[in-house]
């Protein structure tokens, strides 16, 4: 039976652990947080690629559940009044969820199938021809049969196989901070975005309305933070957003109480190959079109279907397995990472002026002949692959 290590507890490792299993793999995920990661920002899906995973997955039901149900998001302007409306198809997709529920409707669907290793890291991939000796920053060394790296933009198998970040990972020039603050605003299955020049600022309601997500976007070549120093980045956003308007300097002060503070660039892989041996790159490690593409969950998720069910159709053979992940995804990985580029443009327009033709914009969509426009690209986006139909593959490995 094929022996594999995933790296990665988010959404791409449970969702390839689930259909591996499936298949009859034996599957490990190792993940470095101390222990299941909640909370975070809305993701979506959008369409019927992601909804046949989903629904071929049994979980269609179990997402819907935990839906967010959002309407529309307003912009406002720096008093708070709504100048225009965005429409919650462009941004919610048909099911829009929080990353955190996501990753928990995946880990208790696995947790029976899969050994979850929390606390751990990979330190180093020593591959052989019968298969890969694992050593571990805490935990013994073991071998497995293949490793997967679905460890996000920052991939750690990626930077141990491939090489260093620098090499694939491409800055949009865009940094973003998400955390959880209280839903002072009242906002009801809504959201406000402030935008002014080069930069976006937002509060969307969650979980029902008990609490808030708030968002902040702002154009950055050149911010060199350590990823880990939250001083120093909500230091670089107070400096950003303290006194421009809005309800920005509330939402600064309850950063400091945040629970779950994230910061990071806001960047895309691009790789020749996603595979090298025995080790291959899953999700947002291997083809991350951005968090403003809006595909990214979706995307990891068709991945995880297909790298597994091209694994038991070549009943283990990785050489044909990871070749034809590649043929399959590729052109739709490119997809989704153009339309990632896309809205990196429009959303952080450089000057006021274009600011100001984009709310004009916004306020006349509802009447306009192509109103639905935007939404249809990011459908079609989403839409734009052959689902191969893995039904009858054989569910035991056997090279
Ligand atoms: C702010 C933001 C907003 C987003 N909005 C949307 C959206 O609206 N729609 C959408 O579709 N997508 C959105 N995304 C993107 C989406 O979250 C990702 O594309 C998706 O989660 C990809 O999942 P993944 O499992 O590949 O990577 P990730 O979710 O990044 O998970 C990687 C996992 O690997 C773990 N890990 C990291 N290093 C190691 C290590 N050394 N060892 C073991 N484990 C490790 C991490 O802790 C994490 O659990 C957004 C992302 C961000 C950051």
């Amino acid at each position: 039976m094929k022996n594999v290590l995933i790296s990665g507890a988010s959404i791409a490792g449970p969702a390839l652990a689930h259909w591996l299993a499936r298949y009859g793999f034996t599957t490990t995920i190792v993940e470095n947080t101390a222990g299941f990661r909640d909370g975070g920002y809305a993701v979506d899906f959008r369409g019927a690629a992601h909804l046949t995973v989903l629904r071929r997955m049994g979980l269609l039901d179990a997402v819907e559940r935990a839906k967010t149900g959002m309407g529309a998001m307003a912009y406002v302007n720096k008093d708070g009044r709504p100048v225009a409306w965005m429409p919650a198809d462009l941004f919610a997709g048909d099911v829009e969820i929080l990353r955190g529920d996501l990753a928990r409707i995946l880990h208790d669907a696995t947790r029976g199938t899969t050994e979850y290793v929390f606390g751990d890291s990979i330190a180093s991939l020593d591959e052989d021809a019968g298969g890969v000796t694992v050593t571990f920053e805490r935990a013994a060394p073991r071998r497995f049969d293949l490793v997967i790296g679905a460890d996000g933009l920052h991939s750690n198998v990626r930077r141990l196989a491939f090489g260093p970040e620098e090499r694939f990972v491409q800055g949009l020039g865009v940094h973003c901070a998400i955390f959880t603050v209280p839903n002072h605003l009242g906002l009801e299955y809504a959201g406000h975005v402030y935008r002014t020049g080069g930069q976006l600022a937002s509060v969307y309601s969650a979980r029902h309305n008990t609490e808030a997500r708030a968002a902040f976007y702002f154009g950055s070549p050149d911010t060199d933070v350590h990823r880990r120093d939250v001083a120093r980045q909500q230091e670089i956003l107070t400096e950003r957003f303290a006194g421009t308007g809005w309800e920005c300097d509330r939402l600064l002060a309850e950063m400091r109480h945040a629970p779950d503070f994230y910061f990071d660039s806001v960047g895309q892989v691009r790789m020749d190959a996603w595979s090298r041996g025995r080790v291959a790159l899953l999700g947002d490690a291997a083809y991350c079109p951005s968090s403003l593409s809006g595909m990214g969950t979706g995307l990891a998720m068709v991945g995880a279907y297909v790298l597994a069910g091209e694994l038991a159709a070549a009943r283990g053979d990785h050489r044909v397995a990871f070749a034809r992940y590649e043929d399959v995804l590729r052109g739709y990985a490119a997809g989704c990472q153009k339309m990632g580029d896309g809205v990196a443009k429009l959303m952080m327009p450089s000057s006021r002026a274009v600011v100001a033709l984009l709310n004009r914009y916004y306020r006349l969509l509802p009447y306009l002949p192509g109103k639905n426009m935007a939404a249809k690209i990011g459908r079609r986006t989403a839409e734009a692959i052959d689902l191969p139909d893995y039904a009858g593959v054989p569910t035991r490995p056997t090279s």
